[in-house]
């Protein structure tokens, strides 16, 4: 499947990826504080507990402690209101009143007559003269008709000074009039000791209050501080009536400026109210310190994945960045490759071809399908076909880096074509190990025959198909060094047309030409040898070039050379005496190893001998030194 560069260029994989990861640290982050807040409402769930069970044991307190009160109370003032307030009556309730303190719970009895005197009194003090009507409870009971128990505000001690409260109850006339008031003190210690003995922490406090909003005692308040304090403005108080009589209740405490969690409840029988408190720091300070710890330890692990998921989400990107340019490039070349006119091929480490690019239908006639996995040497020729493989091993041994050959390779119609192959190895990215070859194939037909046509016109002459002078010149050099190497002799014959100034005229230059090719085609059947060489030397002389010939040969052969031409018997008026187309010839033999001078002595040599030939009268052969005479020969 091919992806093409915008596709991947668009992909949010990355971003999906680090919403992920952010996704991942958050919801860890929120499921930690959750469970953490969770752990929280526990702990102060626990505590609502706590605080409820113990103002409800100490309701209970209040309520049984002020029943026995009361009890004395409703005692008193039947007996005083049956009894009346005379003296005997005093009198008897003065020996009375101490039988009833029976509980360490009661501080003391008093009984004021209606203008507040002290009628009667558990304390030892002489009270002949102390009056108690500027109390609040005596102007409230003087005041009212009600005649229930009255808690009210604590109070001084006057007989000890330390802090009393007191419940009181008016005494009527039998007419219904004010006659005075019974009242029961307690010391307000009393409920501090009691309450001292719950733990409810440093700053949790346990408290009784009369409805009015008054403080009656407090726990740890061994110094009275707080006993007396009106807190009938604080929230609680304020929202009296629209709040249930028991509840948990959430609040900063007003004397201290403490955030507490508590539970109060009003007692059903008196107008009292307790309060439990804890303070909301000391009940989650436990529940603080290991959350810190907890949290630590789930920010430490949040800020692990969001660092090796920032890692990641990275890689990520560089990745898409680096596939797209690698898609980029790839499309880059694949389009090289395909727009090429050479053919361009990969072919594997089994010789096998992996990639071919579609000029391959031009240039050999199949198509890339049907070359794909096939042997990328199958066309070779037969001939070429080790040179070609021995290439392909040495590139993939590591011996080369690159080669380049011209072979031949069979195209489906034409047959075999001319192909010049480029060939460098490939590596693997990541081993950096030979893992192919790039081959680029490239159809040189034409070129080859152009170029052979240009070889073979720079050695050959173009009127008779002999070698040329070039080419002559270049043997005789290279046959002079051979046989001066293998000792062996040279022969060279210089062959001259006689009279062929006159051929021309009298024949004109195209019969020239023609008498040339004849003796050209002469020349060509002597030279049978396959190192002799028949070569137009200029003009109309010829040379042939005989290497491992002796001067008998050389002369057999000069002499077969002159009456061939004769043989052809081609009319020359201009030519006597035989009227024929006749040739001179100069031949000429040594023995390179034996001399020191070159091969310009032996052409040398070979043209004198012509010389010597045309001088001694035409149609005739001289050898270098002798002259053989065309009438004794022919006799
Ligand atoms: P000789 O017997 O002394 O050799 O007399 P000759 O007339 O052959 O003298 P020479 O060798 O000097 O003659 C050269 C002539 O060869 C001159 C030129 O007309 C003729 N010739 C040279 N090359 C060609 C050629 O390619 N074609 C034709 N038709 N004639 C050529
Ligand atoms: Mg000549
Ligand atoms: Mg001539």
């Amino acid at each position: 499947m091919v992806t093409s560069r915008s596709d991947i260029g668009k992909t949010r994989l990355p971003l999906w990826a680090a919403g992920f990861v952010a996704l991942a640290c958050v919801a860890i982050m929120a499921l930690a504080g959750w469970r953490e807040w969770e752990t929280r409402a526990t702990e102060l769930k626990n505590a609502e507990v706590d605080v409820t069970n113990l103002a409800h044991s100490l309701v209970q307190h209040a309520d049984d402690t002020f029943e026995l009160v009361d009890t004395i109370l409703v005692g008193l003032v039947n007996r005083l209101e049956l009894d009346g307030m005379g003296p005997d009556a005093v009198a008897k309730l003065q020996i009375y009143l101490p039988t009833r303190k029976s509980s360490d719970r009661i501080r003391g009895i008093f009984v004021y007559d209606e203008a507040g005197r002290w009628l009667a009194a558990t304390e030892p003090v002489d009270f002949s003269k102390l009056n108690n009507s500027d109390r609040e409870y005596f102007q409230r009971h003087r005041d009212s008709p009600d005649r229930n128990t009255l808690i009210g505000r604590p109070v001084r001690s006057r007989a000890g000074g330390q802090w009393i409260i007191t419940a009181s109850r008016r005494i009527n006339h039998p007419d219904g009039s004010f006659a005075g008031v019974a009242l029961v003190t307690i010391d307000a210690a009393y409920f501090v000791k009691f309450y001292g003995r719950f733990d409810v922490g440093p700053n949790g406090s346990a408290s009784l209050l009369n409805n009015d909003g008054i403080m009656l005692a407090r726990s740890h308040d061994q110094n009275g501080t707080f006993v007396g304090r009106d807190l009938s403005n604080a929230p609680l108080y304020r929202e009296w009536n629209s709040r249930p009589a028991a509840a948990v209740y959430y609040f900063t405490s007003p004397l201290d400026g403490v955030q507490r969690l508590s539970y109060y409840q009003r007692s059903s029988r008196y107008p009292l109210m307790v309060v439990a408190t804890k303070a909301e720091d000391e009940v989650l300070a436990p529940w603080r310190r290991a959350a810190v710890t907890r949290m630590a330890y789930v920010v430490g692990l949040t800020c692990v994945i969001a660092v090796i998921g920032f890692y990641l989400v990275r890689q990520l990107f560089q990745r898409q960045r680096m596939a797209a340019a690698l898609a980029a490039s790839e499309a880059h070349f694949r389009l090289l490759a395909e727009q090429s006119s050479d053919m361009v091929t990969r072919v594997g480490r089994d010789n096998r071809l992996l990639y071919v690019s579609p000029s391959c239908a031009r240039i050999i006639g199949w198509s890339p399908d049907e070359l794909l996995g096939t042997s990328a040497v199958a066309g070779v020729h037969p001939d070429d076909l080790e040179r070609v493989e021995q290439t392909m091993a040495a590139l993939r041994n590591g011996e080369a880096e690159e080669a380049r050959f011209v072979y031949r390779q069979r195209h489906r119609e034409k047959g075999d074509i001319w192909a010049e192959s480029t060939l460098h190895v490939t590596r693997a990215s990541d081993t950096g190990e030979i893992d192919g070859v790039v081959a680029v194939l490239r159809d040189m037909t034409e070129q080859k025959d152009l170029q052979d046509k240009l070889a073979s016109q720079a050695t050959t002459d173009g009127l008779t198909g002999l070698a040329n002078r070039r080419h002559f010149d270049e043997r005789l050099a290279e046959e002079w060094a051979r046989a001066r190497r293998d000792d062996t002799p040279l022969s060279l014959l210089l062959i001259d047309v006689d009279q062929f100034k006159k051929f021309n005229d009298h024949y004109g230059h195209q019969a020239g030409d023609g008498c040339l090719r004849a003796l050209g085609r002469v020349l060509s059947a002597q030279a049978k040898r396959p190192a002799d060489l028949a070569a137009r030397y200029g003009g109309e002389e010829f040379a042939l070039l005989l290497p491992s010939t002796d001067a008998n040969g050389c002369a057999e052969i000069g002499e077969r050379v002159r009456e061939a031409m004769r043989e052809l018997a081609m009319l020359h008026a201009q030519n006597p005496p035989s009227r024929l187309v006749t040739v001179s010839l100069g031949g000429a033999t040594g023995m390179p190893s034996q001399v020191t001078t070159d091969c310009n002595a032996l052409v040398a040599a070979a043209d004198r001998a012509l010389y010597a030939a045309k001088d001694g009268g035409r149609d005739r052969l001289a050898m270098s030194g002798q002259i053989v005479p065309w009438p004794a020969k022919r006799a």
